[in-house]
């Protein structure tokens, strides 16, 4: 079977991030189009001198035309090389996700303590706009882009198929959210294979049991925000965890008490969890209980209302964990300015010889960016700060070397003097 893919040129100077691994053709970057496609086809992007770079998915509604799913020459179907069907396509979706099953067994998941991570990040797997996370037996799949999307029953059928303990028994889709809108695909979280995708149990409340580090949690998909539950922290956190013998902490922007509940059970002394939602602190305090964990308080209320309200140097340790305050280019130094403010405040809260673990999952905001803006806060604080830590999300969220922006979340651990 051959078809014809169409075959999108690159401008001169447009080819070397590709040829370096980035995984993104921006419309800007594209000289000329041989050939027609479908929004979501599969096509064959080229450099300005005719040489394959690869073979992607095609969008022409995003501003990312292209999300490169092959590269060189390597077939969608080892067995009949020249194919770019259908059947191919989902030949190549299964092995992909045989390859990020068999990256997350060396990295030792799942464990006996950790059955909660990522088993497929998208770009990272070379599975553009596709997240998979694995809870327990259940995977919560999340597209963020049209291509795979469009192949969704492939994608659900490879994940049944997979071998071993990362094979899950039911599928649940999670809604894109705003990601449909920009790509021009419609989708609802909602059961799509397995048991829990039966006419019985469709419309009852799901409950996802699950462990991260040790710790017991019940993870709810459907109402929860990403797929549920904020997997990229889950190393930062047994870190943290490590500095929280006998400690107060103050985990700011909670969500579910993914830091909280890894403090107290490594030894924290109490922990007031701060967050906007009612839903995640139920959760918090759900997860608290189902580990017998003791000292943990929730608050709901504002971040930055709540610890300007702190009295000053009251807490050993103080997490930050805000949502993306950039969302576009134009928002920069406004967020930086957000930042900023909400760090010294975090400071002043802390005691002497304090830990402060502050977190940024803005893209746009750049390691370097982040480290000077807490050079800055410190000054505000009039407190002299010194880092311990600087790290980013878990290995279960790899990332191309030439991809920036999908290293997103900055970690760092502070002493705060
Ligand atoms: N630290 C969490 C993840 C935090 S995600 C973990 O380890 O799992 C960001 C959280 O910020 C969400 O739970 C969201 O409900 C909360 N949030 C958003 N805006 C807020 C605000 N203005 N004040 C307090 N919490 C807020």
């Amino acid at each position: 079977v051959r078809t014809k893919l169409a075959k999108i040129i690159l401008k001169r100077g447009k080819a070397n991030p590709l040829w370096h691994g980035h995984p993104w053709v921006y419309s800007g970057a594209v000289d000329r189009t041989d050939g027609t496609y479908e929004p979501g086809d599969l096509v064959e992007v080229t450099d300005p001198e005719g040489r394959l770079i690869g073979r992607g998915l095609a969008n022409p509604r995003s501003q990312i035309l292209v999300r490169m799913l092959t590269r060189k020459e390597e077939p969608l179907d080892p067995d009949q090389p020249e194919d770019t069907s259908g059947a191919a396509l989902t030949k190549l979706i299964a092995r992909r996700l045989r390859e990020a099953a068999a990256l997350r067994a060396r990295i030792g998941l799942p464990a006996e303590d950790t059955t909660a991570f990522r088993l497929v990040n998208a770009e990272g797997d070379a599975l553009p706009g596709l997240i998979v996370d694995l809870y327990g037996q259940v995977a919560a799949v999340q597209f963020t882009a049209l291509g795979l999307k469009r192949a969704e029953q492939a994608v659900f059928d490879g994940l049944l198929a997979l071998q071993g303990p990362t094979r899950p028994t039911s599928v649940i889709e999670v809604g894109a959210g705003g990601f449909s809108q920009i790509e021009g695909f419609a989708s609802a979280t909602r059961a799509v294979r397995g048991p829990l995708a039966e006419p019985e149990a469709l419309g009852k409340p799901i409950l996802l049991p699950c462990r991260e580090a040790g710790v017991s949690l019940e993870v709810d998909p459907l109402h929860g925000q990403k797929t549920g539950m904020f997997l990229d922290q889950r190393d930062n956190r047994v870190l943290l965890g490590r500095y929280c013998k006998g400690a107060r902490v103050l985990d700011v922007y909670s969500y579910a008490g993914g830091f909280a509940l890894q403090a107290l059970r490594q030894g924290a002394s109490q922990v007031t969890c701060v967050d906007s939602s009612a839903r995640a602190l139920e959760r918090a305090r759900a997860h608290a209980e189902r580990n017998g964990l003791r000292g943990l308080e929730t608050v709901q209320a504002d971040a930055f209302r709540h610890l300007e309200a702190l009295t000053p140097m009251s807490h050993d340790v103080v997490v930050i964990d805000p949502p993306k305050f950039a969302r576009a280019h134009k928002d920069l130094a406004a967020a930086l300015k957000g930042y900023r403010r909400l760090n010294t405040l975090a400071m002043n809260a802390l005691a002497p010889g304090g830990l402060l673990a502050t977190c940024s999952c803005s893209q746009l905001v750049g390691p370097e960016d982040f480290e000077r803006m807490v050079a800055g806060a410190a000054q505000d604080a009039g407190r002299r700060v010194t880092l311990l830590h600087s790290t980013s999300q878990g290995p279960d969220h790899p990332v191309p070397p030439a991809f920036p922006e999908g290293r997103y979340l900055k970690f760092l651990l502070l002493c705060v003097h």
